[in-house]
């Protein structure tokens, strides 16, 4: 397979269920279809976290969290961790990363190990920068690179909070279909104002599919699109009041506040938000169609390390041999884990093509208020869901034996991982964050 351009797009906070090759109803996203049907297209692909910076060093390192320690705002990338760049560059590609997120940058280490680097940062350029911005950088970059092989990371965040799209380009206005099923009369406020929220979101999202359908373009103008391998995924998903949280006791309301209910990502792992959407556009289009087979953000790593021939130990698997009918993949497990800062609970989700098991894991909560220590009080320690498919979901967290072997196969793989991160010498650091970078992590929500 001869890959000229190895291109990963990441749209920040994009959940599959709002994109129109996800079955969404509205028209979001006409050139990303166009992409899918000459690609696989995952259809149960899940994140390592919730929120951004973790996801991001799973994608660069393909390693899960509890092993390569960037958990909270406080962590970064240790530096002996080998990455994506590392592999692209032993292969002779040219590597860049265009971010424009300061949790996927050179405050985090991510920029390590990338030929060319651009921090397309509010924190920089001391504005937001547009999709449209990035594609013309990219574009520019391919132009001064185009005798080399490639590999590009583009972050974007149009779809991140505050959704980002020209106000000139408004497609969706009206009340969308999740909205008008909420039946809380009562709340009218909220819903118009959620219903508002949704309309920009989908809004951001169509900017973000009309750029990708220019970078295409573009690569086909310069007959890269061929032998390219192309990813659309995302790091998380967000949340639209999915679980119906207008209801959450008002006084754990107030606490959690959007981290579990109305609005955002981040917290407690929800469908909504580990699940996103994976779409892989082989050299020559080689294999196109859906995939329903579990698949994880870190077997994107171990997808290119396996086509281009590298010899190295990964977490992942490689995307192309979930095809095959090997009974040993379709019975693997896959894990999230969310940790939004020293003094919250980690939770984890361990799932397999059954079942989804939650734990809080409650340890070091002793830098909390009484209070807040008496509210994760108030979370169950662990459950169980069994589910049919993706809308059928069944409390089982009394079947014993059930749920007896999903803690004990989480306890192994939470121990395999510590081991692995001992192996690994991995090096904490302690970042010092500039005035300005403290700011936008605030405004973003994920300083306090
Ligand atoms: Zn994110």
């Amino acid at each position: 397979m001869e890959i000229n351009s190895i291109i990963i797009i990441i749209a920040d906070s994009l959940r599959p269920d709002h994109l129109s090759c996800y079955d969404y109803e509205r028209n979001t996203s006409p050139c990303i279809d166009i992409l899918a049907t000459e690609s696989l297209v995952f259809r149960n692909a899940y994140s390592q976290s919730t929120w951004t910076r973790p996801v991001a060093t799973s994608l660069l390192t393909g390693l899960y969290p509890g092993v390569h320690g960037v958990e909270t705002p406080e962590d970064a990338l240790s530096d002996n961790i080998v990455t994506l760049p590392n592999i692209t560059n032993e292969f002779g590609f040219r590597s860049a990363l265009f971010s424009t997120i300061e949790h996927v940058s050179h405050h985090v280490n991510l920029d390590k190990d990338f030929d060319d680097y651009f921090p397309l940062l509010w924190s920089e350029i001391g504005h937001k920068i547009t999709a449209c911005e990035v594609v013309e950088k990219f574009c520019s970059w391919l132009e001064k690179n185009k005798d080399f092989k490639i590999f590009a990371v583009l972050w974007f965040s149009d779809t991140h909070i505050p959704y980002n799209f020209p106000k000139d380009q408004v497609k969706f206005s009206k009340c969308s279909k999740e909205v008008s099923n909420i039946k809380l009369n009562h709340h009218r406020k909220k819903i118009e104002s959620l219903n508002k929220s949704i309309n920009n979101y989908d809004n951001s999202i169509s900017y973000f599919d009309k750029n990708i359908g220019d970078i295409i373009e573009f690569l086909k103008d310069i007959n890269r699109y061929s032998e390219s391998l192309f990813f659309i995924t995302s790091d998380h998903g967000e949340v639209f009041n999915d679980h119906g949280k207008f209801d959450f006791a008002p006084f754990l309301k107030h606490f959690f506040r959007n981290k579990y209910g109305i609005l955002g990502h981040g917290g407690f792992p929800y469908e909504e938000l580990i699940r996103i959407p994976l779409i892989m556009k082989l050299p020559e289009q080689q294999i196109v169609g859906n995939c329903n087979s579990l698949v994880e953000c870190i077997d994107i790593l171990t997808t290119i390390s396996t086509l281009l021939g590298a010899d190295l130990e990964t977490q992942g698997i490689s995307l192309l041999e979930v095809l095959n009918s090997d009974a040993k993949i379709h019975k693997r497990y896959i894990l999230s884990e969310s940790k939004m800062s020293k003094k919250h609970p980690k939770y984890y989700v361990l799932r397999n093509a059954q079942y989804k098991y939650f734990r809080c894991d409650k340890k070091n909560l002793n830098g909390n208020s009484i209070a807040k220590r008496f509210i994760y009080r108030l979370l169950p320690k662990d459950s169980l869901i069994f589910m049919t498919d993706i809308n059928n979901e069944k409390d089982i967290s009394s079947e014993k034996y059930i749920i007896d072997s999903m803690r004990e196969k989480l306890d192994f793989i939470i121990q395999t991982n510590k081991e692995l991160q001992d192996k690994l010498e991995i090096e904490k650091h302690n970042i010092i964050y500039s005035q300005e970078v403290k700011k936008r992590l605030k405004d973003l929500g994920y300083l306090e």
